[in-house]
């Protein structure tokens, strides 16, 4: 990438580590800053789609994820008490590759993390930037500890409350709250337990997602109740237990079976697709910095992947970085509208009580236009 010799690279997560291996691997000087002082993810698990699997098979780390994660062929929907009601569509999407799977967040964030030291990307910690001023040829950048740099490209991969998004896009705004929220739970896994399990048509909708040889996750989404203090330890075990009362199959196991020391996490959830344009200057957005999206169809770690591929790929082919940009987020545009889109009103729908088979439906639909190349 003649055009591209230093980039910088606000937010190690998903986002920011996959653009950040993706450059380097293209002979750009990367800089990786990240906010949090120790670089940690926190202990829940984490669906991986099939083309949340194809992005990563895309980046090189497939093998590394299928030994550290588990992979399961086929998801079933249940009534909330436990009746099998049927499998959800999900066809492989290429030859070799998985139809679905699981992985800890710890495990993918060490496996990403490995690839980008291996790769000598230069990463700072505890830092992220205070003040970014674009010009035609590439942006200067004041970081928070005092120091400056210029480069020729900086990638806002910070999530969704992006300070990149709010230092140079005034256009854009906050993610809104969806009325749900998510309680996650993460535990051993249940011993009739084969596959990835939706449980609908409850007062609450669940699932369950098989993430290594002996662990699960298991998510449950509420209406989100407003309160003015965060949970603490035993109120989060007490009121996702109650939640869970009537529940059968494994997700019954799970209720019977929790203990405190399962990590549990309640997060209330916020979506957004931003306004175009993505980029200003040489500054761009990326992954929930600009596709806000809630777990529903379980693909923002996925979009983030493959807006990384994308950017980097686009950047390669263009004569330089604003025709890059712009044909990004070109291509991205509509597929993460999609997602945003159809994710919002899976959980509206659900906050009706609509019928399963409908939520159902519009879950596989999104999913089948996913498989499409990106
Ligand atoms: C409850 C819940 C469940 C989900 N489940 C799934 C799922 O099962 N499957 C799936 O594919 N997706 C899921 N997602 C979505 C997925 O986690 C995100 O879409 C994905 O992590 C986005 O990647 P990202 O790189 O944009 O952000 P992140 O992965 O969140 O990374 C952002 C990074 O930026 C850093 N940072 C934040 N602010 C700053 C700053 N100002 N300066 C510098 N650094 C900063 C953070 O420390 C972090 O390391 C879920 C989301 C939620 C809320």
């Amino acid at each position: 990438m003649a055009h591209i010799d230093k980039a910088l690279i606000v937010g190690g997560g998903i986002g920011g580590m996959a653009t950040a291996i993706r450059l380097a691997e293209q002979g750009v000087a990367v800089d990786l800053i990240d906010l949090d002082p120790d670089w940690r993810v926190y202990g829940a698990g984490i669906t991986i789609t099939g083309p949340t699997l194809r992005a990563y098979a895309r980046l090189g780390l497939i093998e590394a994820i299928k030994a550290a994660g588990a992979i399961t062929n086929r998801s079933r929907i249940y009534r909330f008490d436990g009746m099998l009601l049927r499998d959800l569509e999900e066809p492989a999407i290429e030859e070799g590759l998985p139809a679905t799977g699981g992985i800890m967040r710890p495990d993918l964030h060490r496996i990403m993390q490995e690839r980008v030291r291996a790769l000598n990307i230069s990463v700072r910690l505890g830092l992220t930037v205070s003040a970014l001023t674009p010009d035609a040829d590439g942006v200067d950048v004041d970081f928070s500890n005092g120091d400056s740099g210029r480069y020729a490209l900086v990638v806002g991969a910070d999530s969704v409350f992006s300070g990149v998004r709010r230092l140079a896009f005034p256009h854009m705004a906050d993610a809104m709250p969806t009325g749900q929220g998510c309680w996650r739970i993460s535990i051993r896994k249940p011993p009739e337990l084969t596959t990835g399990e939706f449980y609908f048509g409850g007062p609450n909708p669940a699932g369950i997602t098989i993430c290594a040889e002996d662990k699960v996750y298991m998510w449950l989404l509420t209406p989100h109740e407003k309160r003015d203090a965060h949970y603490s330890d035993a109120e989060l075990f007490d009121t996702l237990k109650g939640h869970m009362a009537g529940f059968g199959g494994s997700a019954g196991w799970i209720r019977d079976t929790m203990s405190r020391d399962d990590w549990i996490n309640y997060r209330p959830l916020a979506a957004a697709l931003q306004p175009r344009p993505w980029f200003n200057g040489n500054i761009v957005l990326l992954g929930d910095a600009v596709h806000a999206t809630t777990p529903h169809l379980a693909s923002g770690a996925g979009m983030a992947v493959e807006s990384a591929l994308v950017l980097a790929d686009e950047l390669a082919a263009a004569s330089d970085i604003p025709s890059g940009l712009a044909a990004y987020e070109q291509r991205r545009f509509d597929r993460c509208r999609d997602v945003v889109e159809t994710s919002i009103s899976v959980g509206q729908l659900q906050l009706e009580h609509g019928p399963p088979d409908q939520i159902a439906g519009k879950m596989e639909g999104a999913l089948a236009r996913l498989n499409l190349p990106f």
